[in-house]
């Protein structure tokens, strides 16, 4: 084994080579503080600063490490990351840079802000715009809305925590955000914080690195209202999720309020710690849905009227059956089509629409019954005729109930006439099989995304 000065300077040697390889932002972040601690017969040990050095060294930098070891006369098979104390006199400390120092540094290109980013304010990252008065309640987000706004009177009252769920640009930030707002109008000095988990991990990974933990933490603790996005992304980061969970307490035990969102719900978020998914079902959780076609109508309307466009019924009609789920790309269809109205002065009309975004895909006037039921029977992969068959064995039951909930859903077809198009003289199980679904589609992401498919193929 070699003593402490040889491993320093060949680790030096090493690091040389390591850090031609990468970007000098990286290479500061991840590097600077890491030392040889021991070699032994094609492994070595690699001392690092916390936990988050030695995950990221492992999954990112595991092979350039490696490289650079061979090229240095040390072929390695393996490489240990330890964590490690890093005394005042060691190499890697000096070169460590200080938080104050790094701002003319390249560190600052790799990590926008680093400076000022511990040293925040309270009342961060919510936009102005979105507010209550600027969001369209309708199907599919109205038990959200409402629970947003009962939060909103009373902070840390009733739903604590309040977890909103649901698929992509359907409303989940904007209605969070709402809360924020609407908290600061009753209250200019509450301390409302926005964050999303990947910034709350990114905070904390800095917080550890300048040994700011203690601000950070305290940061978190004092907040009246606190607002995490996407908390989804935690999952799976140990550390982070463990002082999230007791961030969480600590609010908790205040009687302040916290509010998040996610794309699934607690169940379904592989990899969250068992302590802080019970937590977050322990207020209240709210599935959000895609708006109804009125809804998305309603939501056009409101936008085209905040930019001061009046929209004809036939355009706000077109680009709500053009895009469905989403509302941010709905969103994102409309401003295409006013900008080119800014453009070229003229008036928004269908005509402009669709060639802007491109002829519709109407609903075929022509879907049938037997399409619905054939799509059914393709999606889960079966013979068209088990479906219509009297069996009942559990995989060919489910695809014929799909089939009824879409005869229902998209032709409109009364139940006697959906138990005859499956060739059933009861139409009472009709009227079952559509409850059921319609009652699990608002608690199944699953099963929406399945109806969805099977739309997408329908209207393909
Ligand atoms: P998510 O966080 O669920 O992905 P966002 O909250 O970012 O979605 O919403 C995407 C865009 O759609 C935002 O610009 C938001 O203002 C808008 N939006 C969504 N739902 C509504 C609604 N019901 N009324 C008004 N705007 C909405
Ligand atoms: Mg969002």
């Amino acid at each position: 084994m070699q003593q402490g000065t040889d491993l320093d300077r060949l680790w030096q040697a090493v690091l040389g080579d390591i850090e031609i390889s990468m970007s000098q932002g990286n290479f500061i972040t991840w590097f600077k503080r890491t030392a040889l601690l021991e070699v032994g017969e094609g492994s070595v040990v690699i001392g690092v600063p916390n936990v988050f050095f030695k995950t990221q060294l492992e999954n990112k930098y595991s092979t350039t490490v490696i490289d650079a070891l061979k090229r240095n006369n040390l072929p390695t098979e393996s490489v240990v990351y330890k964590t490690h104390t890093f005394t005042s006199t060691t190499q890697a400390e000096e070169n460590v840079p200080k938080p104050e120092a790094t701002q003319q540094q390249t560190l600052m290109s790799a990590v926008p802000n680093q400076s000022n980013s511990l040293s925040h304010s309270y009342r961060r990252g919510i936009n102005a715009e979105y507010t209550f008065d600027s969001f369209v309640v309708g199907s599919g987000n109205e038990i959200a809305y409402a629970a947003c706004r009962a939060v909103s009177v009373q902070p840390g009252d009733k739903y604590n925590p309040l977890f909103l769920y649901g698929g992509v640009g359907i409303g989940k930030t904007h209605l969070i955000q709402a809360v924020g707002n609407a908290v600061l109008m009753e209250n200019p000095r509450a301390r409302v914080v926005y964050v999303t988990s990947e910034q709350f991990l990114q905070e904390f990974v800095d917080a550890i690195r300048f040994k700011k933990i203690s601000d950070f933490a305290g940061f978190y603790r004092n907040a009246d209202v606190l607002i995490v996005d996407d908390i989804q992304f935690i999952a799976g980061k140990d550390k982070v999720q463990e002082e999230f969970f007791h961030t969480f307490n600590a609010l908790r035990q205040a009687k302040k309020q916290i509010i998040l969102s996610s794309d699934k719900p607690p169940k379904d978020i592989s990899s969250l710690e068992e302590r802080l998914r019970s937590r977050f079902v322990g207020g209240v959780t709210i599935d959000m849905q895609t708006p109804d076609f009125e809804t998305r109508c309603a939501i056009i309307k409101s936008k085209a009227e905040s930019r001061s466009f009046n929209l004809d019924n036939d355009v706000v009609e077109y680009l709500s059956n053009y895009i469905q789920t989403n509302i941010r790309e709905l969103e994102g269809g409309l401003n295409k089509i006013l900008a080119v109205c800014e453009m070229r002065s003229v008036e928004p009309s269908l005509s402009l629409a669709t060639s802007v975004l491109g002829a519709l895909n109407t609903r075929p006037k022509h879907l049938s019954a037997k399409q619905i039921i054939e799509t059914c029977a393709k999606h889960f992969q079966i013979p068209v005729s088990d479906v219509l068959s009297p069996r009942r064995d559990k995989d060919i039951v489910a695809p014929r109930q799909f089939a009824m909930y879409l005869l229902r859903s998209e032709l409109k077809l009364s139940f006697p006439k959906i138990a005859q198009e499956l060739g059933r003289k009861d139409h009472t199980t009709a009227i079952h099989s559509i409850n059921k679904i319609e009652q699990e589609l608002h608690i199944d992401p699953e099963l929406r995304e399945i109806i969805t498919a099977i739309k997408e193929q329908l209207y393909a």
